[in-house]
């Protein structure tokens, strides 16, 4: 392939972008935003965040960046491992697991040093510029339309293959629209979720700990009667960030007395941290209004030289901290897609197939947690009030026993499917667990 484009240059575009330095002459990832350490990026304003990455996530970003766990904590961020890995459900500590691994790092960091990476390629380039429509040939795109960050000047580049990593609010499907192609489906899942993120020095108030989460669970009826649901993590620069989430009216907001009121009304870890540590700088907020993925693999007809990424394909509640690993599982379905020689050329079935069963995967995690919400109506999955029933036993169980914890945390590290959840091993251990109770 002579030339990719990857439309959007942030986590998912730049794993993409990755991806295809393997099999392009030339990676030309379109980016309009000036992001990086110091700079969040207007388009993408949930950089503020506190991000998690899942095991699955550092394992993937080790594979495809060797070495850029080391090179991360070298830089400042803490790696945790065991008792350093702390979950709280229902303001109850769960049982220990061994083994997984997370890194606390915020989100310009973590990127900035991707991005390092990436750009460090020979034969990948990052231009300032943003992606304003597709161009065809025949059945195939074969280029974009550029413009400036300001929406001035436009120009084509060319291209075999072409990415859309633009995000939640890309426009893909109307740029389909505007050439006779039919744009693909969306689910949504409304669940009107606020998130707030602050920082707070950080010392030794916590021993170890690197990550501790906090959320509602079967005895409160998943709302915030026992704890806030919440989470802090231990990041570069002797920081802790500190994210607060709560859905419709118990949304979090910008003021920091109530902030510091509600963590004290989390669990230890968040109640210590507001107690002891000062905060820097402000609360940033972020709403939620819905969780959406969109469907390619069911189109009867779309263009050759077209996939797309990330959060323009799936983008799922925040709060199970799934979207950057969801990124780079679906940069090694690219990978498997463009394994076969010349696939790149024709409609990307099989990789919107492959993606879209690991997009599935988490949206399974998301959405069934959601749906125990009242406020969230819908859509349900057949079958769901036995899936409800079986999640709040097996959550439950995993709170008190190590053995079903393990498969529930890998199932939450995304190292296995939500299925490896309702095996006969895990329901049957859960079972005894909970009669032996
Ligand atoms: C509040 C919140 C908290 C989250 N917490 C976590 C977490 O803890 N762990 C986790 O794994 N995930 C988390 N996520 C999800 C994660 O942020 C997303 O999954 C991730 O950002 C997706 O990356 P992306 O590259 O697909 O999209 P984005 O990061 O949204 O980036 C899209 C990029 O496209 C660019 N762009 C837009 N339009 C154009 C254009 N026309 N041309 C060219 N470029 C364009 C933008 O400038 C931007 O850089 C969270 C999300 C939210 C909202």
């Amino acid at each position: 392939m002579q030339r990719a484009i990857v439309m959007g240059g942030s986590y998912a575009g730049l794993f993409a972008a990755r991806v295809l330095s393997d099999y392009a002459e030339e990676v030309v990832v379109l980016e309009p935003d000036e992001i990086g350490q110091n700079g969040i990026g207007s388009r993408a304003p949930q950089r503020q965040q506190l991000h998690a990455l899942l095991a699955m996530g550092l394992a993937q970003l080790e594979t495809w960046f060797p070495a850029i766990t080391q090179e991360l904590v070298d830089a400042g961020a803490p790696l945790g491992e065991g008792d350093d890995v702390q979950f709280y459900v229902d303001g109850r500590l769960k049982a220990p697991v061994s083994g997984a691994r997370m890194l606390g790092a915020t989100r310009p960091f973590l990127e900035a040093h991707l991005r390092r990476r990436v750009t460090s390629l020979e034969n990948v380039r990052i231009l300032r510029l943003q992606a304003g429509g597709l161009v065809f040939d025949g059945d195939r795109v074969a280029g974009v339309v550029t413009a400036a960050p300001d929406g001035t000047r436009g120009e084509v580049i060319d291209a075999g293959l072409v990415v859309d990593a633009m995000g939640r609010s890309s426009r893909l499907g109307s740029w389909l629209a505007q050439h006779g192609w039919e744009g693909p489906a969306t689910d949504r899942m409304h669940i009107d979720l606020g998130y707030a993120t602050a920082a707070f020095e950080r010392g030794s108030e916590l021993g170890g700990t690197v990550i501790a989460h906090s959320s509602p669970g079967p005895a409160s009826g998943y709302l915030p009667t026992l704890t806030e649901a919440g989470a802090l993590a231990a990041v570069e620069g002797d920081r802790w960030s500190v994210v607060l989430a709560g859905y419709a009216h118990h949304r979090p907001g910008t003021d920091a007395d109530a902030f510091l009121a509600r963590m004290g009304r989390c669990v230890d870890p968040l109640r210590k941290v507001a107690d002891n540590c000062s905060m820097i700088g402000d609360v940033k907020t972020f709403h939620f209004a819905a969780g959406q993925r969109r469907s390619f693999s069911r189109l009867r007809r779309f263009p050759g030289g077209l996939v797309v990424v990330g959060d323009a394909l799936c983008s799922v509640n925040p709060v199970y901290g799934q979207g950057l690993t969801l990124a780079a599982l679906e940069a090694n379905c690219l990978a498997a897609h463009l394994r076969s020689a010349d696939s790149w050329r024709e409609p990307a079935m099989g990789y919107f197939r492959r993606a879209e069963a690991v997009a599935d995967a988490a949206w399974q995690i998301s959405s069934i947690a959601d749906l125990a919400q009242p406020h969230v109506t819908g859509p349900y999955p057949a079958g769901y009030r036995l899936i409800r029933r079986m999640a709040d036993m097996v959550t439950t169980a995993s709170v008190i026993d190590s053995g079903v914890n393990s498969v529930y945390m890998d199932v939450v590290n995304m190292l296995k499917h939500p299925r490896a959840l309702s095996s006969p091993q895990v329901i049957g251990r859960a079972v005894r667990v909970l009669l032996a109770r």
